[in-house]
């Protein structure tokens, strides 16, 4: 092409590549205007060839600019595109809107920091440094490197950025709005890591902090792990109802964080047990320190359904790394100390030592024995008699379970309670339940036999059923058995549970009220089914010994018996003292070791035949009727 056409057409041309062709036009006419006419057709018509070119050239890039804009406008992201000189090429409404630019910041030419300073003008900048935010980033910039970021806005809005360079030195970034995908992401986070009930984090935080420490600590740093246990919450949420129970976890979340403060992290590891993992730093004394401020905390009362209840925190504590080097052992020895709290005083604390893992292990190893003890037989029953006070016979035999685990002959306050943890008592019940009943029928006729059943073995709902197999198969008359239950059964699902008692007293069986006085003893459990007997318990009859308000109390007993017309056994009588105070108190029936121990079922049989032998059986008889 002639050279100064060239020249003409790139001054005639837009920044955006697109020619002026009126300006291009004028550019030529002026340059050739004194010039010959006839040389001027001869360019006239090139100009006409070039300009039809130009017309075409000017019609596609129209249309692809138009596809662009459309394309630019409508993208879901907000674009900006720079040249070398840092200046803006093109950006769409989105951008501008993202950032709350005025349009004509939008304009091609703009600088880039000029558009920086648009956006401390609208607050969409980032940080408290203006001057310093915008050097920062033509620096930046200067680098050309690509990146990708997430960033937060000083006006909250979160932006999701990618910067990529161009090779002519310019760059093209996008801008896409991700606030809402942001909160439900921290949403979703907050909910992976929190307790939904209280709201402090959960087990997994937990144990994420427990892992952090561990890292940071390296294996020098200190740092403690306090398990802490509700005493008493069981009972709140059984009486009182979950509702309730969940107000007062609510409360107990509060006083917790409020006593630890900036001590370390609280959470909640599941049911009533909470964690606190202490600060990095912190060594036995300070846990100490803590763990005594919880259990002082735990003093003031909670409130559920209007009234205040009694708790305790009861407290394990482990202190990294000597009381565990990584965090598996810390969690473990945290436990294990905890377990001994719980079985220690109520409200009470105790770090961990070695012999607490030994304490376990031998009750797992009780637990696992326990599991084959009803296949292999070690069960037995004993019996002991029970003394009609008004007859001065023997009216029955209260069986007494004992687990022959070896040579040991194991008593029940160390099984039981671990039967019951396991559900193991529902088999074993079961057994006691036909053995006792079976046995009963080799009594003389008047003789009743009285049977402890846990309240563990109502959860199943056949307790009835069992019951009437148990009678159907020996023979045995319903009369003759004594169910002893403890308060226990009003705890848990107690309607169930008030029904089968009913059934069973509709049987004819009789049903005894065990261990008065050891739990809570609300009267109203007296009042809610009609019981044909209370037993004191043991421990109110051995305090009549020295204990002044002891006689109060067992001769109350023995008046409400009366005042219901129900029948009243004073257990654990073991001197002739005890006797006569409970006899002078109006008690129906005595047990204890003063009047007969426990023996086994042969030695039974054989007092029995004696008693047979020696005497007639009109008194035996005459003693249970
Ligand atoms: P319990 O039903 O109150 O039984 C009375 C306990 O007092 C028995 O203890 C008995 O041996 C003991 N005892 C009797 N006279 C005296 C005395 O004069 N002084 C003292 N210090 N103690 C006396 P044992 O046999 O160790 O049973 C303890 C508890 O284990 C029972 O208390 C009962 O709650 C439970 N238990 C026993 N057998 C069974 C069973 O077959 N099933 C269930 N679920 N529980 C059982
Ligand atoms: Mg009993
Ligand atoms: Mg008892």
């Amino acid at each position: 092409m002639h050279k100064l056409l060239a020249q003409q057409l790139e001054e005639a041309r837009h920044p955006d590549g697109t020619i002026d062709l009126d300006l291009f036009v004028e550019l030529v006419a002026a340059s050739y205007e004194a010039a010959d006419h006839d040389r001027t057709h001869g360019l006239k018509a090139e100009i006409a060839h070039h300009t039809g070119e130009l017309r075409e050239s000017k019609r596609r890039l129209k249309q692809q600019n138009a596809r662009f804009a459309a394309a630019l406008e409508n993208m879901s992201h907000g674009l900006s595109m720079y040249d070398a000189k840092q200046r803006l090429v093109t950006c769409n409404k989105q951008f501008l809107d993202l950032y709350r630019l005025p349009q004509s910041l939008g304009r091609t030419g703009t600088s880039f920091r000029r558009i920086l300073e648009g956006r401390v003008v609208a607050n969409t900048h980032i940080g408290d440094d203006p001057i310093g935010y915008v050097e920062e980033r033509l620096q930046v910039a200067d680098r050309g490197e690509a990146a990708n970021a997430v960033l937060k806005l000083n006006s909250g809005l979160v932006v999701a950025i990618t910067h990529q360079p161009l090779k002519d030195g310019g760059w093209v970034s996008t801008h896409k709005d991700i606030t809402e995908l942001n909160h439900l992401q921290e949403e979703l986070a907050h909910l992976a890591y929190h307790d939904a009930l209280t709201s402090l984090p959960n087990r997994h935080r937990l144990q994420r902090q427990i892992d952090e420490n561990f890292t940071i600590a390296d294996g020098i740093g200190s740092f403690a792990l306090l398990f802490v246990d509700l005493d008493g919450f069981k009972t709140i949420n059984d009486t009182l109802g979950h509702a309730a129970g969940d107000a007062v976890l609510g409360q107990v979340a509060a006083r917790l964080t409020e006593t630890v403060g900036e001590r370390g992290l609280v959470g909640r590891m599941g049911g009533d047990e909470f964690a606190v993992v202490m600060r990095l730093g912190a060594v036995a004394r300070e846990a100490d320190a803590l763990a005594g401020d919880l259990v002082e905390a735990a003093r003031r009362p909670f409130r559920a359904n209007g009234q205040n209840c009694d708790m305790g925190f009861s407290i394990g504590i482990a202190v990294a790394p000597g009381d565990g080097a990584n965090p598996e052992q810390l969690l473990k020895n945290a436990d294990l100390a905890l377990y001994a709290a719980k079985n220690g005083q109520r409200g009470g604390y105790r770090f961990y030592q070695p012999a607490m893992g030994r304490a376990l292990t031998e009750r797992v190893e009780l637990q696992h024995d326990l599991a084959q003890a009803l296949e292999r037989g070690e069960f037995e029953l004993h019996y002991q008699p029970i003394l009609n006070l008004t007859t001065q016979e023997f009216s029955g035999f209260e069986a007494l379970l004992r687990w022959r685990r070896g040579d040991e002959l194991v008593p029940p306050s160390r099984f039981i309670p671990v039967a019951e943890e396991t559900g193991l008592i529902v088999p074993i019940g079961e057994w006691v339940l036909r053995e006792a009943i079976n046995e009963a029928t080799h009594w003389p006729r008047g003789l009743r036999v009285a049977i402890n059943v846990s309240s563990v073995q109502f959860q199943p709902g056949n307790l009835v059923p069992v019951i009437m197999n148990a009678l159907a198969g020996s023979g045995l008359a319903s009369e003759r058995v004594e169910i002893e239950i403890t308060e226990s059964v009003f705890f848990d699902n107690s309607s169930a549970n008030l029904d089968a008692l009913r059934q069973l007293h509709a049987l004819g069986l009789k049903i005894a009220l065990d261990d008065f006085g050891t739990g809570f003893s609300a009267l109203s459990y007296l009042l809610s089914y009609p019981f044909d007997k209370i037993k004191i318990d043991g421990s109110f009859v051995r305090a009549l010994d020295n204990a002044q308000g002891a006689h109060a109390i067992v001769r109350a007993v023995s008046e409400i018996g009366h005042g219901l017309g129900i029948a009243t056994t004073a257990e654990g009588i073991e001197t002739a003292e005890q006797l006569r105070n409970v006899y002078a108190a109006g008690y129906s029936e005595a047990q204890g070791y003063l009047l007969a121990r426990p023996m086994s079922a042969a030695q039974l049989r054989l007092m029995l035949k004696q008693d047979d032998d020696s005497m007639p059986a009109a008194p035996m008889a005459q003693a249970a009727g």
